[in-house]
């Protein structure tokens, strides 16, 4: 795959599925996340890939520039942006989780426009290129403790279809990617376990016995949407487990 490929919260789950995916394949990847370490690990452990990896906190603009001008002066071009940085800190609404729900709208919301801020101009001058962000079903419909986190989920969806209805005649495709349950760490910040209780209910309610998919299947649909041909835009792709509701 001839491309340069640059991904936000790429240090594990379908962040770092993807970068390890893509780099087989011959994409040039840079890999960004606030934690080094695991990026360098990838890195390691893909010895022969082309894999350049960038220490970025997506709430920070700054940073997030440096990933693409690091991108640049490594690969010269950014074909795809993939934000994928996440976090999902749920609780019920009245337990006035400020702070958990100012750093979910940077991480969530603030750090796909500082993405697309970043690369925008790029892609523009390149005229072509292609953002992807990562919602979620949550992004679509909403349960009982997942409010805020949907909230940031719902927004993303609307940005990229603005992005969409702004950037096509330039040759910008978007996409969203909508996973189901990913067997991933984001749920180690689900710290409510009557959230999780609930969750379990409606899953029990449906009569579903649901097994999560792993990541590396979310990073083959990455992989596809990428490879299309240029006349072709994937705009939307919802991937549930076969047994989710
Ligand atoms: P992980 O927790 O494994 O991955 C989250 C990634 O986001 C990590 O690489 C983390 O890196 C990065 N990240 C978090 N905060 C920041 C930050 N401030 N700056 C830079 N990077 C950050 O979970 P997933 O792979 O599951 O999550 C990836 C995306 O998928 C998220 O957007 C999530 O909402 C979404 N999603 C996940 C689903 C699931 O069931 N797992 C379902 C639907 C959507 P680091 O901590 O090193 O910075």
């Amino acid at each position: 795959m001839d491309k340069v490929v640059v991904i936000m919260g790429a240090s594990s789950g379908i962040g770092a599925a993807t970068a390890k995916l893509l780099a087989s394949k011959g994409a040039k990847v840079t890999i960004a996340a606030r934690r080094m370490n695991r990026l360098e690990e990838i890195k390691k452990d893909n010895p022969d890939s082309d894999i350049l990896a960038v220490e970025a906190d997506v709430t920070k603009e700054k940073e997030v520039q440096n990933v693409i001008d690091k991108t640049i002066e490594k690969f010269g071009r950014v074909d795809v942006l993939f934000n994928n940085a996440g976090i999902m800190p749920v609780n019920n609404l009245d337990q006035i989780a400020r702070d958990e729900w100012t750093n979910m709208l940077d991480i969530n919301i603030k750090g796909v426009l500082n993405g697309i801020a970043a690369a925008l101009p790029i892609m523009k001058k390149q005229k072509s290129g292609h953002v992807i962000t990562t919602s979620s079903v949550l992004g679509y419909e909403v349960l009982p403790g997942y409010a805020a986190y949907s909230g940031t989920k719902y927004a993303v969806r609307a940005i990229m279809e603005g992005l969409r209805q702004e950037e096509h005649k330039n040759n910008i495709k978007t996409t969203i990617i909508a996973p189901g349950s990913v067997k991933t760490e984001l749920y180690k910040s689900v710290n409510n376990s009557e959230v999780h209780a609930g969750l379990e209910k409606v899953m029990e309610a449906s009569g579903t016995q649901m097994e999560a998919l792993q990541p590396e299947e979310i990073a083959q649909a990455v992989a596809f949407v990428i490879d299309t041909p240029s006349n072709m835009a994937v705009n939307e792709m919802v991937i549930r487990p076969t047994g989710q509701e």
